[in-house]
C-alpha cells in the first residue's frame, strides 16, 4: 500500500505536494518522493524515511513548477532500498516521464522478462519501474500519452492507481476492477487527484469525485480531462482500505470510511451482544468501531489503552521481536478504566495475532476481570497479492484454524468476528464489488495457484469526456 499525489496548480506545487503527503503518511512510511517540472527540467527529491525527515524548505523551494506528483511508500514488492524509492523517471526523445504508483501488479515477471527480452533495462525490483517502461517503450510509436496509457492498461494485471507527470501534464489512471483508491478534487488555481480525500482537505480544496475505474485523467495549465480506457463487469475495491487502511476521515468511493466501521461497530453488537461495563477500542485503527458498538450497546465507551502518538505502525518492524517490543512502547494501559471491569475490547482486524495477544496480556495485568474480543474484519485467512502486506497463509493465525482456536491463543474471554455479511452490507456497495481475498482465498483477478472469481474487462477506444473537460483551471472556473 502507498499514497500518491498529482497536482498542477499555478500557484506553484511542491510545498501543495508536500501537504498533501503529508496527510497521506499513513499510507506508507518508508521514504517518499516528489517530481516537479519547470521549463525543460524535471525536479526530483526522494528518500528513505518519514515526509517530514525527506524535505525542508530548502529541498522544496528546489522543486519548481506548477506540475508534480508525490509519493508515499510502503513496500509490498521490491526490497527497502534506495533505489525502489519513487516517484521513478524515465527519458526518452527529449520527453520526461516521472512516475508513482499504488498497488501491485501481478504479471510482474512475465511483463519483466518480455520486457528484458526485448532490451530494456531495469535498475529496480518494483513493479512500478515495469509501468513506467511499458509507458516509455509505448511513447517510441506513439506520440500520444493516452496511446501510451492505453496500451500499458491492457498489458498490466493487477492493482494500480498510478500518476504520471509528462513534462507539464499530470495522468492519473486506475485499474480497470479500481482495487485501490483515487480520486479528484479543485484547488484554488488548479486540480489534485490523490490516493485518498484527505489529501484533498489538507489543502482546503474542493473533492469533485473519485477517478472511475479504468478511466484516465489529465490535467495540464487549462484544465482538466478525462477519457474511459476499460470497463469491468465488477468493480473490486480493497476491503482492507474499508477495515484499517484508509483514514476514517477520507471519503472512498462515495462512503465516508468513519461511517462504515462505526456501522461495522453496531453490527458487531447486534450479532453477539455482551454484558459488559466499558467498551474499549485499540487505539487508534478501533475508535470508530467502538464508537459505533458504545452506542448501539448503551455500555460507556471509555478509553483503557493510551497510544504513543510518536511511533509508526507496528507492522512495519522487520522482525517479530522487534513487532512485539513495538507493541508495549506503542500503547499502554489506563489501569483505573480497566481495574475489576468487564470490558469489551474492539480492534479492526487481527492478522498475525501478535498485537491482539500483548494487547489482552496487558488489559489483563491491568486487574481487568473479563476481556470480550470484537473484530472489525471476519477472520484474515488468505494472503494479499494486490498491495496489502499480509504475511503467507502459515503466518496468519486464523488461517486453518478454528474461531475458538484463535481465542484461545490470544488469551481473550471471548471472541467474536464480524461475519462478512455484515461487513458487506456495512460498506453498502454489495460483494461483487468488493476484493474480499483475504477474507475468503478468491481473488478479482488471475493469480498463480490461486482461485478467482472471475471479472471480464473491456478495453475501449473511448473518446474524451465532456463532462470533466468543462472544468477549466483559475479564474474561468465558476
Ligand atoms: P497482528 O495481528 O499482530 O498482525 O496485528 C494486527 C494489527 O495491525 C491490526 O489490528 C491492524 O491494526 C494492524 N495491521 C493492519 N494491516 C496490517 C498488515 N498488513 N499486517 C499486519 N498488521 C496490520
Amino acid at each position: 500500500m502507498c499514497g500518491i499525489v498529482g497536482i498542477v496548480d499555478a500557484g506553484g506545487v511542491s510545498f501543495p505536494l508536500y501537504y498533501a503527503l503529508y496527510a497521506l503518511q499513513h499510507r506508507g512510511q518508508e521514504s517518499a518522493g516528489i517530481s516537479t517540472f519547470e521549463g525543460t527540467t524535471l525536479y526530483t527529491h526522494k528518500d528513505q524515511g518519514l515526509v517530514a525527515e525527506v524535505f525542508n524548505s530548502h529541498t522544496l523551494q528546489e522543486l519548481r513548477g506548477n506540475a508534480g506528483i508525490g509519493h508515499v511508500r510502503y513496500p509490498t514488492t521490491g526490497s527497502k532500498v534506495p533505489e525502489n524509492v519513487q516517484p521513478f523517471n524515465f527519458r526518452y526523445r527529449g520527453l520526461d516521464l516521472s512516475i508513482a504508483h499504488n498497488g501491485n501488479l501481478v504479471n510482474t515477471d512475465e511483463l519483466r522478462e518480455e520486457y528484458e527480452r526485448r532490451g530494456q533495462i531495469f535498475c529496480t525490483t518494483t513493479d512500478t519501474e515495469i509501468i513506467g517502461n511499458i509507458i516509455a517503450d509505448a511513447l517510441r510509436t506513439s506520440k500520444s500519452m493516452e496511446d501510451a496509457v492505453r496500451l500499458c492498461m491492457r498489458r498490466l494485471r493487477g492493482s494500480y492507481a498510478t500518476v504520471a507527470l509528462l513534462n507539464d501534464t499530470i495522468y492519473a489512471f486506475r485499474d480497470p476492477l479500481g482495487i485501490k483508491p483515487l480520486c479528484i478534487g479543485r484547488l484554488d488555481h488548479g486540480y489534485i487527484v490523490a490516493s485518498e480525500s484527505v489529501a484533498i482537505d489538507a489543502l482546503d480544496g474542493t473533492f469533485i469525485r473519485d477517478v472511475l475505474p479504468g478511466e484516465l485523467i489529465r490535467i495540464d495549465a487549462n484544465g482538466l480531462s478525462s477519457v474511459q480506457v476499460a470497463t469491468a463487469n465488477r468493480r473490486a475495491h480493497c476491503i482492507f482500505e474499508y477495515i484499517y487502511f484508509a483514514r476514517a476521515d477520507s471519503v472512498m468511493d462515495g462512503t465516508l470510511v468513519y461511517d462504515v466501521r462505526r456501522r461495522i461497530g453496531q453490527k458487531l453488537y447486534d450479532a453477539n451482544p455482551v454484558e459488559a461495563d466499558t467498551v474499549c477500542p485499540v487505539p487508534d485503527s478501533g475508535i470508530a468501531y467502538a464508537a459505533g458498538y458504545a452506542e448501539r450497546s448503551g455500555i460507556p465507551f471509555v478509553e483503557g489503552l493510551m497510544k504513543n502518538r510518536y511511533m509508526g505502525r507496528t507492522f512495519i518492524m522487520p522482525t517479530q521481536q522487534q513487532r512485539e517490543r513495538a507493541v508495549r512502547i506503542k500503547l499502554n494501559t489506563v489501569r483505573g478504566n480497566l481495574k475489576d471491569k468487564r470490558v469489551v475490547l474492539i480492534d479492526d482486524s487481527i492478522v498475525r495475532g501478535t498485537t491482539s495477544r500483548r494487547i489482552v496480556n496487558m488489559i489483563r495485568d491491568a486487574g481487568t476481570e473479563e476481556i470480550h474480543l470484537r473484530v472489525g474484519s471476519p477472520p484474515i485467512v488468505a494472503p494479499c497479492y494486490l498491495g496489502v502486506d499480509m504475511p503467507t497463509r502459515a503466518e496468519l493465525i486464523a488461517s486453518g484454524k478454528e474461531i475458538e482456536a484463535v481465542r484461545a491463543s490470544i488469551g481473550a474471554t471471548s471472541l467474536t468476528y464480524i461475519p462478512l455479511e455484515d461487513l458487506v452490507e456495512a460498506i453498502g456497495c454489495g460483494e461483487r464489488n468488493l476484493c474480499i481475498g483475504c477474507l475468503t482465498g478468491c481473488y478479482p483477478v488471475d493469480i498463480n495457484g490461486e482461485k478467482s472469481c472471475h471479472s471480464i474487462v473491456d478495453y475501449v477506444a473511448g473518446t474524451h469526456q465532456s463532462d470533466l473537460s468543462t472544468f477549466r483551471t483559475g479564474k474561468e472556473r465558476t
